[in-house]
């Protein structure tokens, strides 16, 4: 079954003159884990904001899970996002003040009904990310970048996504602690089987992943656009 499906979507962005995505057709099948790789200003990060639901296709068909986001209202779509799809930044977004537990809670409540084995997913996921269970009451912005990065994933997973979109999230990492990094991410995916889109322009990260999408050679509205890296 695909797990995605968009058929002659189209998205400009406020006071553009041309769309930034224009795309015939596109199928990811659950349980994939794709690679969707593009130069800057390709358009992957507002393709990852069409399928999270916080931008809207202005014209066209995408769904996930058989739902088309655009029939669901902005409310409905914030509830089908925080129970159906898992979400790591470029910049993590950890909530600074709250401590690391405050910002598994949040993403937790957000779904409208918080688990209520919370506290044994969240001390699995730190552990499987190779966390210590202190940090479960540190302060987020008293974290490492590396540890922030993971604490952002296991945010992500709080909920048994179906689908988990990650937006570059390597961008700011060194070889070694990129390498470490990629482990960690995809042995917690693995170990939850959900639907995975992975952005970056880094080449070298394809091979963690079953399928390549080559964004430009979808995207229409890049044609002769987007840098050639
Ligand atoms: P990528 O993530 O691959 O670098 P983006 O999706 O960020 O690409 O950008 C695709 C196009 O959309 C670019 O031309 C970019 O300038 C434009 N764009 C991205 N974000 C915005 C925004 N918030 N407002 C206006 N234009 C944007
Ligand atoms: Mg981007």
């Amino acid at each position: 079954m695909s797990i995605i499906s968009i058929e002659n979507i189209r998205y400009t962005w406020p006071r553009s003159d041309s769309p930034a995505l224009d795309i015939s057709g596109l199928w990811v099948e659950q349980g994939e884990t794709v690679f969707l790789r593009g130069a800057s200003g390709s358009g992957k990060s507002t393709l990852l904001g069409l399928l999270a639901g916080t931008l809207t296709v202005q014209s066209g068909t995408l769904k996930i899970l058989d739902t088309e986001l655009i029939s669901l209202s902005p409310r409905e779509r914030d509830s089908f996002r925080a129970n159906n799809i898992g979400i790591v930044f470029q910049q993590f977004n950890l909530i600074p003040f709250l401590t690391v537990e405050g910002n598994l809670r949040l993403a937790g409540r957000f779904s409208g009904e918080p688990r209520r084995d919370f506290r044994s997913k969240s001390e699995d996921l730190l552990k499987a990310l190779n966390l210590d269970l202190g940090l479960l009451q540190r302060r987020a912005d008293t974290l490492s970048v590396g540890q922030q990065q993971r604490v952002a994933i296991a945010r992500a997973l709080i909920n048994d996504p179906e689908l988990l979109l990650a937006d570059e999230p390597t961008s700011a990492l060194d070889a070694d602690t990129r390498d470490t990094f990629m482990s960690l991410l995809m042995s917690v995916r693995d170990a939850s089987d959900c639907t995975m889109i992975f952005a970056s322009h880094d080449r070298s990260l394809m091979k963690y992943f079953d399928t390549e999408i080559e964004l430009s050679e979808f995207n229409r509205a890049q044609e002769g656009k987007a840098s050639r890296v």
